[in-house]
């Protein structure tokens, strides 16, 4: 409604740009129009009428407007951030590293950076060990080359011998510290890494 008052609005857009040329019509027969704010859902007849006259328009199919590149890459964007979270949310789920995840299903912002790379690459799974050297084909095998005991991927971690007097003082702070050590013991070991 303000920029409908303003004859000063920059680039109106269409909605307002209609709505000028209506009430610029309404005015050539003759008629005085008042723009005034009305407080909503108290009672005042005509704004609830309103209310429930656009309330059953939002129910009916909507036509897909032209839109310009800048909104429709917003959209993009918007709809990007929205389906890694969730991914996030779902690959996180059930680890170890779980609890270090912000509320809001990012990782925490205010977590140490080496926890926080440990946990990005291990929600990843680009997390630079065996299964995934090899995957990257710089390694014939995914066998934990600390305790060939299994593929090692995040979560053998937890379980490697070689690196069992590896330990924080949370499950997560374990995760983490077990995570650096392995990377450490590859590259002095095997030169890879
Ligand atoms: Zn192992």
């Amino acid at each position: 409604m303000l920029a409908l008052g303003s004859a000063a609005t920059p680039a109106p857009s269409r909605a307002i740009h209609e709505s000028l040329e209506v009430l610029a019509q309404i005015r050539e027969y003759g008629r005085v129009v008042h723009l005034q704010w009305t407080p909503s859902h108290c009672g005042v007849k005509g704004n609830e009428e309103a209310d429930r006259l656009a309330k059953a328009g939002a129910l009916k199919a909507q036509p897909d407007p032209p839109q310009s590149l800048h909104t429709a890459k917003r959209q993009i964007a918007a709809a990007i951030a929205c389906r890694t979270k969730e991914r996030l949310v779902a690959a996180s789920a059930g680890k170890d590293w779980e609890s270090l995840m912000a509320e809001d299903g990012q990782i925490s912002q205010t977590l140490p950076r080496r926890m926080s790379v440990a946990l990005f690459r291990m929600l990843t799974g680009h997390d630079y060990l065996q299964k995934h050297l090899n995957r990257l084909r710089i390694v014939d095998s995914p066998m934990c080359p600390l305790c060939s005991q299994g593929e090692m991927d995040a979560r053998h971690l937890m379980e490697c011998a070689a690196l069992e007097g590896v330990n924080g003082s949370t499950p997560e702070e374990t995760a983490c510290e077990r995570y650096w050590a392995a990377r450490r013991l590859m590259q002095s070991r095997t030169g890879v890494g």
